[in-house]
């Protein structure tokens, strides 16, 4: 290891107590909890003071060689992150501080699926947030894509709900744009990250599964506490009947094609449901009680169970979360999921297993987004990212 190297492992192990910690942590427990030198975790401390990513809570309170007993906090007043998420055709941007806390938000409506409006929508708002504040930003942007992202490279490899077929080399045309690099993830899976953050899903829970359920259906899992970030996941595109409506991707009944929005408008408007536009719609009616909006989510609770003992059987989750504008709705469908999931694994599997409704607000996924660079807040500060 490089001596570079193992100074930002060693920064970086400081910064994960100082934000992890249930209490406010001081040098002398640091040093104890990572196994560093008081000495070296104080020079770490310094730098990061000056780098105004932390501050000291209690400065009377520390002797004066090192203050060793005050308290560490990161410093929420001066670095700041921009995240957006293209979400029920419109892009949404946050700005949060350290805390993750927002501190603005901008909305831009796109009408159409043309990808070319969306993405200059998309350049737009990244330009209006980063002109729009005097406060100081993170050099890189946390962007939640729809479709399939390949978040090493930076690319949307398609997005079938939109009917994009081609790569977008997104990360290359942000940086055209703005100068600025980005963090490109799928916008469930940032809406899952924002979720399980937010909860603090990772210190009670091993394995964890988001799914969000939307035009399109993608999400956030975490093995062992930590997000797998291999671009090639496609839970929406696990296939649960071969028969099935044909699926955006060019198979036959993909979990996403039976479950995603075209399929649920399908259904409801086949039941009469006619007034039914949104995930939220449907999730009120059948709260109400209403027989065919309940009928509705039955008929979709069958494949998205399918489809959860799937992930179960392989990945084993301890917590699976449902979410995006129909899951994070719904009583009435992780009622009807539970019930089935009864049928469709074993008494062990469930045992272990918490099933649960998201609590997405409108900005979760652009939230979840932002915290990719505050992720990195560190090594941002470091070398500005370039490409
Ligand atoms: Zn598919």
């Amino acid at each position: 290891m490089q001596y570079d190297e193992l100074e930002t492992v060693n920064f970086q192990s400081v910064l994960d107590c100082i934000e992890t910690n249930d209490v406010p942590p001081s040098r002398a427990f640091i040093a104890k909890k990572v196994g560093l030198s008081r000495t070296a975790v104080s020079y770490i401390v310094q730098k990061m003071i000056a780098l105004d990513l932390v501050e000291e809570i209690d400065k009377e309170s520390g002797d004066k060689r090192g203050r060793p007993g005050t308290p560490l906090v990161l410093n929420p007043r001066v670095w700041h992150s921009i995240g957006a998420s293209f979400y029920s055709h419109e892009w949404r941007f946050v700005l949060v501080n350290l805390n993750a806390e927002v501190v603005e938000t901008h909305v831009l409506p796109v009408s159409g699926d043309s990808q070319e409006a969306i993405l200059n929508s998309l350049f737009d708002g990244l330009l209006y947030m980063m002109k729009s504040t005097e406060l100081r930003i993170l050099p890189a942007f946390g962007i939640g894509a729809p479709g399939l992202v390949d978040s090493v490279n930076g690319y949307i490899e398609r997005a079938d709900d939109l009917n994009w077929k081609n790569r977008i080399d997104l990360r290359r045309l942000i940086w055209d744009r703005t100068s600025t690099y980005s963090y490109i993830i799928n916008r469930y899976c940032s809406n899952g990250i924002e979720e399980i953050q937010k909860r603090q899903y990772v210190k009670k829970f091993k394995n964890i599964v988001y799914l969000g359920i939307g035009t399109g259906m993608a999400g956030a899992v975490y093995l062992d506490g930590k997000l797998v970030t291999n671009s090639k996941l496609r839970l929406g595109h696990i296939v649960i009947d071969p028969k099935g409506p044909r699926c955006h991707c060019g198979q036959n009944g993909c979990l996403q094609a039976m479950i995603g929005e075209e399929a649920w408008l399908g259904k409801a408007a086949e039941l009469g449901l006619k007034t039914v536009s949104s995930g939220e719609d449907i999730s009120a009616l059948a709260e109400e009680g209403n027989p065919a909006a309940i009928e509705c989510l039955s008929a979709i609770s069958v494949p998205l169970s399918m489809g959860l003992a799937i992930i179960v059987n392989v990945l084993n989750p301890d917590l699976i979360i449902l979410g995006g504008p129909l899951g994070s709705s719904s009583s009435k469908l992780l009622e009807l999921v539970k019930e089935q999931m009864r049928s469709r694994i074993l008494g062990f599997q469930l045992q272990n297993l918490k099933i649960v409704k998201g609590d997405s607000g409108k900005f979760s996924s652009a939230i979840g987004a932002a915290l990719i660079p505050l992720e990195h807040k560190f090594e941002l500060l470091r070398v500005k990212p370039s490409i």
